[in-house]
């Protein structure tokens, strides 16, 4: 099946070798890119809520899909393996969290408005492969992506950058009208208990990303209303949007409890790695 697979999609049999990057774990990098994904899944919930996008199946697996393609919109020139790491980080978060030990047995919430994080990872691994299949081959092997998925990936990462395109068409802010209307970003000081995220405060507020991001909303989109994106301490590792605020709300403790799971990541990476060897 496999071989049928890469034939047909015109790749060799020869395994592609990993990059480097994606073989070694890398906190920084991996912290940087689950929060950049957190903050543009909120983004997905705030355009689909402001804009009052159309959306068909469940907001939640739009809002992965809406995030997901905010990093390519958010890194449009860098498409090197430094890139693509960002993007296995961003699978490898939620195959942390499904198969994270936990003192009692992991609850699995069938009702949630969520999928479950496996389904998650797979999603988001399938679009990583399906965005770049030539150069991609990799992430397969190292996701454990089966083939009966891994085939239609292609065709699935397609249909979303074809959405998201037709988003920016439609709803896109016109060069004749004025930016009426901003996304502004507010800092709290977080409390002296949380020494890790005063630190953090700084780091942010002086890389200027969440400016970026918000300044490139408002002049993208014709935002109806002016909005808020708060990076708070809220007392839990989460992040959400506020439709009737229209408050963004990014936790400090959402983006230190990601520097706690970057330590598992060495074990994640060797598994898959005794798993498919790298060609080196
Ligand atoms: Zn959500």
């Amino acid at each position: 099946m496999k071989r049928l697979l890469l034939l047909l999609l015109g790749l060799s049999s020869v395994a592609q070798a990993v990059p480097v990057q994606a073989l070694y774990p890398d906190e920084v990098r991996f912290v940087t890119a689950n929060a950049e994904f957190t903050l543009l899944h909120e983004m997905g919930h705030l355009l689909i809520s402001e804009l009052q996008l159309p959306v068909l199946g469940r907001e939640e697996d739009a809002a992965d899909q809406l995030g997901f393609m905010g990093l390519f919109l958010l890194h449009e020139r860098q498409r090197d393996a430094d890139f693509y790491a960002k993007l296995l980080d961003v699978a490898d978060y939620w195959r942390l969290e499904w198969q994270r030990q936990r003192p009692e047995a992991p609850e699995v919430r069938e009702w949630d408005s969520h999928a479950l994080d496996a389904q998650r990872f797979f999603n988001l691994a399938c679009l990583a492969y399906g965005s770049d299949p030539r150069q991609l081959e990799w992430v397969i092997q190292m996701t454990g992506l089966p083939d009966e998925r891994a085939f239609y990936c292609p065709e699935e990462y397609q249909q979303v950058e074809y959405a998201v395109n037709w988003i920016r068409q439609h709803f896109a802010r016109r060069a004749d009208q004025p930016i009426r209307h901003h996304l502004r970003v507010e800092y709290q000081t977080p409390p002296l208990h949380l020494p890790e995220a005063r630190e953090l405060l700084e780091k942010v507020r002086a890389s200027g990303e969440l400016e970026g991001i918000a300044a490139r909303t408002s002049s993208t989109f014709a935002l109806p209303r002016d909005l808020k994106l708060i990076v708070a301490a809220c007392g839990e590792a989460n992040a959400w949007y506020n439709r009737i605020s229209g408050e963004l709300t990014l936790c400090y403790e959402r983006i230190l409890y990601f520097r706690e799971l970057a330590r598992e990541l060495p074990r994640l990476r060797q598994t898959a790695l005794q798993e498919t060897p790298p060609t080196l």
